[in-house]
């Protein structure tokens, strides 16, 4: 039997820890979109940090990417030309917490993904799929928006802990790791993350003095050749279908003063060199 004075404090304990909850739920900053985040991955982005995020994409990196898919597109004019593509859109991003890779990887697929710590692939035929260098940059400010609002993070949230890849980052675990990274490549992005990015996208490419129609011109280009979904390829597992791409990109207001200024790269001599 517990006495009177242990029960009163088991009691007054239960009433500040619900208080706490209720506080704690309610009012933090972590939970004041909704109390019920907590269990979601958007919270759980919070406790991944970036700097763990970074060391995730190296290893990733390290045990996916094959030197020598890469090796064959290195100091060649496309080389360059992404280097200046990707500098323009990267000063108009106001603060980042990454140190963007973005590597051509030498792919039969018109493809592009991202993986965690601000890795980008843009593959060899997706290069030459595009008219144009602003079409190409079109593609990174989306890929790059997946990066800027963790939605890379998120997505592999879903299906793991935070603690089995705090375990991939501090061991050898081969076979988590090609666990994660089939997870990386296979699983999509939701209808929410696309739109998000396609806006961050062309609100970026405006600061950078790109048109964001590219990104029209890009679905278009689509639309001609008969390409439509493709859940196998990241920018094009459109759950926004081509059409409303185009029709959100044809609509996107651009402020009055803007003025592109024309990527002038010999995009023709550039693909020819592929
Ligand atoms: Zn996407």
């Amino acid at each position: 039997m517990l006495g009177k004075i242990q029960k009163d404090l088991i009691k007054l304990l239960a009433f500040f820890g619900g208080l706490f909850l209720f506080f704690y739920l309610g009012f933090s900053p972590l939970f004041r979109s909704s109390s019920a985040t907590w269990l979601t991955s958007e919270y759980n982005e919070h406790l991944f940090s970036y700097e763990k995020e970074i060391q995730l994409g190296e290893i990733i990196d390290r045990y996916a990417i094959k030197e020598e898919e890469i090796d064959i597109l290195k100091n060649r004019p496309i080389d360059s030309a992404l280097w200046v593509i990707s500098s323009r859109l990267k000063k108009q991003i106001p603060i980042s917490e990454y140190d963007y890779k973005i590597k051509i990887i030498e792919s039969e697929m018109i493809n592009a993904f991202t993986i965690p710590g601000g890795r980008i692939y843009i593959s060899k035929e997706l290069i030459l799929f595009c008219e144009s260098p602003e079409q190409l940059a079109a593609v990174l400010a989306h890929e790059i928006a997946h990066v800027e609002k963790r939605h890379t993070v998120s997505r592999i949230l879903k299906e793991f802990t935070i603690s089995l890849l705090f375990s991939i980052i501090s061991g050898t675990d081969t076979v988590l790791l090609s666990e994660l990274w089939k997870t990386t490549i296979s699983s999509s992005f939701n209808r929410k993350q696309e739109q998000e990015s396609d806006e961050y996208a062309m609100d970026l490419l405006e600061k950078s003095n790109i048109s964001p129609r590219a990104i029209a011109a890009f679905f278009r280009k689509l639309n001609r050749e008969n390409l439509d979904y493709d859940e196998k390829v990241e920018f094009l597992m459109s759950h926004p279908h081509n059409n409303s791409r185009i029709k959100r990109s044809l609509e996107y207001k651009i402020s009055n003063g803007f003025k592109p200024i024309p990527l002038d790269l010999g995009w023709k001599s550039i693909k020819e060199d592929l």
